[in-house]
């Protein structure tokens, strides 16, 4: 399967279509099960996987780790350091904690989970030592609204934050008013995520259901082409489902009209005015 790529401001070539990992590693039951749905999503070529520190205490990295294993090279790896732990010392060991539990020696990409008490130019600063390090290729930051990126851009190294990752999906548009332009401008890809609503009442949508009859697909693969219709976005959707990961992977293919965005529009409006950044 063809997926296609998103470039980030240092010029990689990252898949636009990745794997969500929130809730895995919650129980052991089921982490075998969870590390072999993500070995398929990497077959499949959604390579760019999503985890943090944060989910299921490690647990979500360790089953990560279990899936990448003997197959590093083909895997673009992100986490997330907590903004409690994203001191210039606390960055540096916590990633370095990520690592041993990832079975890996370095992270693709590091961002900072969410904005946070320490002063960011101390995190920042710490982000660039894992990377002269070679502990991490890029960093970037995630709940980051559009003055928060002022914020970073004028901190020393702001310039080389590679992505905000944020809620982005046809109920939370808010970032059309003024992130996403922004970030266009600064050739900055947006990380979308919950790009599904969480299975919740977008896949409800009477629009998402119209357009899928259209394309003889599902809600689910609509609301997941709609994230990427703008090629510079990369969506991230959490499934630990099988048959779920196929039609994802499948939905990288569609292409909606003119028509069916504004079909999708007349229900999920665009934003007329600045709205605040929805978070989870
Ligand atoms: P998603 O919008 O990806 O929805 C996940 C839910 O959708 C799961 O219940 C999944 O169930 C279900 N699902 C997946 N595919 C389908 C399908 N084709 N049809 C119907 N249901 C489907 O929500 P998430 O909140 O998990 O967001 C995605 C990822 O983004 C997270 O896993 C995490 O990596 C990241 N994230 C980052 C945040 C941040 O603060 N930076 C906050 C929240 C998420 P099933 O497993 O059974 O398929």
């Amino acid at each position: 399967m063809t997926i296609p790529t998103v470039t980030l401001p240092d010029g990689t070539k990252v898949p636009a279509l990745g794997l969500g990992t929130w809730h895995m590693g919650e129980a052991a039951g089921r982490a075998g099960a969870e590390a072999a749905v993500l070995r398929k999503g990497i077959e499949l070529g959604l390579s760019l996987i999503d985890t943090a520190e944060m989910y299921a205490d490690g647990g979500s990295e360790k089953v990560v780790g279990e899936a990448i294993k003997g197959q590093r090279e083909r895997v673009f790896l992100v986490s997330k350091v907590m903004p409690q732990n994203a001191s210039s010392s606390g960055v540096v060991s916590h990633c370095e904690a990520s690592l041993r539990r990832l079975g890996t020696d370095h992270l693709d990409l590091y961002l900072l989970h969410w904005p946070g008490r320490y002063p960011l130019e101390q995190t920042i600063a710490a982000f660039e030592t894992l990377r002269a390090a070679g502990k991490i290729r890029a960093w970037g930051v995630s709940n980051f609204d559009a003055g928060d990126m002022e914020e970073v851009l004028a901190t020393p190294h702001g310039k080389n934050c590679a992505t905000n990752q944020v809620l982005y999906h046809p109920d939370e548009r808010g970032i059309e008013f003024d992130l996403l332009p922004w970030c266009r401008s600064q050739k900055m890809p947006v990380m979308a995520y919950s790009p599904l609503g969480q299975a919740g009442k977008l896949l409800r949508s009477p629009a998402l259901k119209a357009v899928a009859q259209r394309h003889d697909a599902s809600p689910a693969q609509i609301a997941i082409a709609w994230s990427l219709r703008d090629g510079n976005t990369i969506a991230i959707p959490k499934s630990a489902d099988p048959a779920h990961l196929r039609e994802n992977a499948r939905a990288a293919a569609i292409s909606l009209s003119a028509a069916d965005l504004a079909e999708i529009d007349r229900v999920h409006k665009p934003p007329a005015r600045k709205m605040s950044l929805g978070m989870l």
